[in-house]
């Protein structure tokens, strides 16, 4: 790490914990390709090079949610050819002819979606078409090839209510997907679905959603649908539930070596560990009376004459302003508590009279096994949960990869 780099806040993404989570999480679904989901720029710890790392320790497939993010990861990220890229948030109007392309697998919910790609499929073949023409006529080098046939994987919602064909819908989305496949527009490459509450052991619904899944599967297969892969495993169902690991898992969360839920245990008691670090140094360290208020509105008064540690990150890096009073703060090896409100870009620790030098580190969250706090701990203090406080650092916070 350079030093300016070491002189201002930072996160400190550790490549190698990755690395290591991956492969822990291929050991839980041996028999299963590993998507590697890198959506909202790999949950804060940047798409690019945690996607490189996930391939690099055996991830074949990445997952983001938009065609945006699939298609920047396709034009920057430098993975091998044979790396498959999927997104799978639908919008009507959306990129889906750059998609198909640029060979990217995309999810359809329904008809009218798989209407769009099928039309977007249709125009790059035709150009393609005129464009082999073209260069027999003028008998000019043949341009780079591009992907013609959509790579469209259908998603069955089996009980989360979010995206993906009701059952009731799904006959003529396989029917009208197989007419496609046949007409050389679209290859089905997938079938899958997405757990609502995989995160809390035993819950009623995850049964019900796996029975609705092999239902809807077999009933594809039956019409003629040969996918490459069916999947509906996220991080909690790789970690505990080996009937929903099928040919490929999509884990997110626990990639990045955080827990799904406090209810399956803590990262190390999953075998993972964080790969985010959250730290700054200390700006300012400056002696205060009692009785002195401190930050916005003056939540926190100092109870006695103290000293006082600015910390130089705030909610416009992503700290969670829920958490005023509460986040926790490791400063001269003690937790020690945001005291008042966390403004944009700063927020101050009462040191309670300790000795600390300005430039100390502060270290918001990490692995934990320093004495810091982990991001889980950064959630209970804000209400919410471990995903949401790494994923929301802000670009402001550089990424130093180790
Ligand atoms: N698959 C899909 C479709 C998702 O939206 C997500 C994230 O929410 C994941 C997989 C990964 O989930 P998790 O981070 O819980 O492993």
């Amino acid at each position: 790490m350079r030093e300016t780099e070491r002189a201002r806040a930072r996160a400190v993404i550790d490549l190698a914990a990755l690395k290591a989570n991956v492969r822990a999480l291929r050991g839980k679904a041996p028999g299963a390709a590993f998507m590697a989901v890198v959506k909202a720029d790999g949950y804060g710890h940047g798409a690019i090079p945690c996607a490189r790392a996930a391939v690099e320790a055996g991830a074949t497939w990445v997952g983001t949610a938009t065609p945006q993010e699939a298609l920047a990861l396709k034009a920057h990220a430098g993975l091998p050819d044979d790396v498959r890229v999927m997104c799978w948030l639908w919008t009507p109007g959306g990129p889906w002819r750059e998609a198909v392309e640029a060979g990217i697998d995309v999810s359809v919910s329904a008809e009218w979606a798989l209407e769009e790609v099928v039309g977007a499929a249709e125009a790059v073949q035709k150009e393609a078409a005129e464009a082999v023409q073209k260069e027999a006529a003028e008998a000019v080098q043949t341009a780079a090839p591009v992907q013609t046939v959509a790579r469209v994987q259908l998603k069955a919602d089996t009980g989360l209510g979010r995206g993906g064909s009701q059952p009731a819908d799904w006959a003529g989305l396989v029917r009208r997907a197989l007419e496609a496949e046949r007409a050389g527009h679209v290859r089905i490459t997938g079938l899958w679905s997405h757990l609502a509450c995989a995160d809390e052991p035993g819950h009623p619904s995850t049964r019900q959603q796996l029975d609705r899944f092999r239902e809807m599967v077999t009933y594809a297969e039956a019409q003629g649908v040969r996918p490459e892969v069916r999947h509906i495993a996220n991080s909690p169902a790789t970690l505990t539930l080996p009937e929903a690991h099928y040919d490929l898992v999509r884990p997110g969360v626990a990639m990045y070596g955080l827990s799904p839920s406090p209810d399956l245990g803590a990262p190390a008691d999953l075998g993972l560990r964080p790969v985010m670090t959250l730290t700054a140094p200390v700006a300012l360290v400056k002696h205060v009376p009692g009785g002195h208020g401190v930050s916005y509105g003056h939540h926190y008064v100092t109870p006695g004459e103290t000293t006082l540690a600015l910390v130089p990150l705030g909610y416009g890096d992503g700290v969670p302003r829920h958490a005023s009073g509460a986040g926790p703060v490791l400063i001269g090896g003690k937790w020690r508590t945001t005291a008042g409100r966390i403004a944009m870009d700063q927020f101050v620790v009462d040191l309670g009279g300790d000795d600390v030098e300005a430039g100390a580190e502060a270290v918001l969250f990490g692995p934990g096994d320093r004495g810091e706090p982990t991001a889980e701990d950064w959630a209970q203090a804000a209400g919410t949960i471990g995903y949401e406080i790494v994923t929301r650092i802000s670009a402001r916070v550089p990424r130093v990869y180790v």
